[in-house]
């Protein structure tokens, strides 16, 4: 394996869905507020910053906070379960054929790199029916700063394929500005996709070493991701 490429979820590879629903609901019978949940930015945030910054923002504590997010994803997560059911979310144009092709290169490890806590990860994938094509990942619930979450790929990935990456080899793809910001504290390349609710140009302002529109273009951006560059 020389190439290893994580990627985000909501709003790289899936978009819609009833997660946000799901939270909110879940938020309110943990806690009896969701805080200022329509005004809030979620993108690129980790579901636990998301509510730490809700619940602090309706004035609880950070002891109360903590003392409740068991309850809160237990609850999430079986909201989520029963919802997803009726309201799948949707594959990005595109995503399906890239990961075909990024499997079929031999050499491409592919992997997780989400704000979603784990169970949360697995569920939305698994109702796009795309959760088998990543083999190691990192998600929110194994921290809240997502600027922590890279070196927790980094290290499953070596276990799992007992290889150590080259940073400049691995790719994280996704369509904010903390996707990019995240490997960059790492020296890793990003890969900044603009299917989310930020522009194409947004995101070439973050640095990112390449912005595209969407994942549609298979064949350039598999020439992109497997580059091999000194
Ligand atoms: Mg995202």
């Amino acid at each position: 394996m020389n190439h290893l490429i994580l990627f985000d979820i909501d709003g790289t590879l899936v978009a819609g869905g009833p997660a946000k629903g799901a939270f909110h609901h879940a938020l309110l019978e943990v806690y009896g507020t969701a805080g200022d949940v329509d005004g809030l930015d979620f993108s690129g945030k980790t579901d636990p910053q998301i509510a730490r910054e809700l619940l602090s923002g309706a004035g609880l504590a950070d002891e109360a906070i903590d003392a409740g997010l068991p309850d809160l994803f237990a609850c999430y997560l079986g909201e989520l379960e029963h919802r997803l059911g009726d309201d799948p979310v949707r594959v990005l144009p595109g995503v399906p054929d890239l990961l075909d092709a990024l499997s079929g290169a031999g050499d491409v490890a592919l992997g997780l790199l989400t704000g979603n806590i784990a169970g949360g990860a697995d569920l939305k994938l698994g109702s796009a029916r795309l959760r088998e094509r990543f083999d190691v990942g990192s998600f929110g619930s194994d921290s809240e700063v997502r600027d922590e979450l890279p070196p927790v790929a980094l290290e499953r990935a070596a276990g799992h394929w007992s290889v150590e990456f080259d940073p400049g080899r691995v790719w994280i793809v996704g369509d904010t500005p903390r996707d990019v910001g995240c490997a960059q504290a790492h020296g890793l390349r990003s890969l900044a996709v603009a299917t989310g609710r930020f522009s194409s140009a947004e995101l070439a302002s973050t640095g990112a070493d390449h912005v595209v529109d969407s994942l549609g273009s298979t064949g350039a951006i598999v020439d992109l991701l497997t580059r091999l560059v000194p």
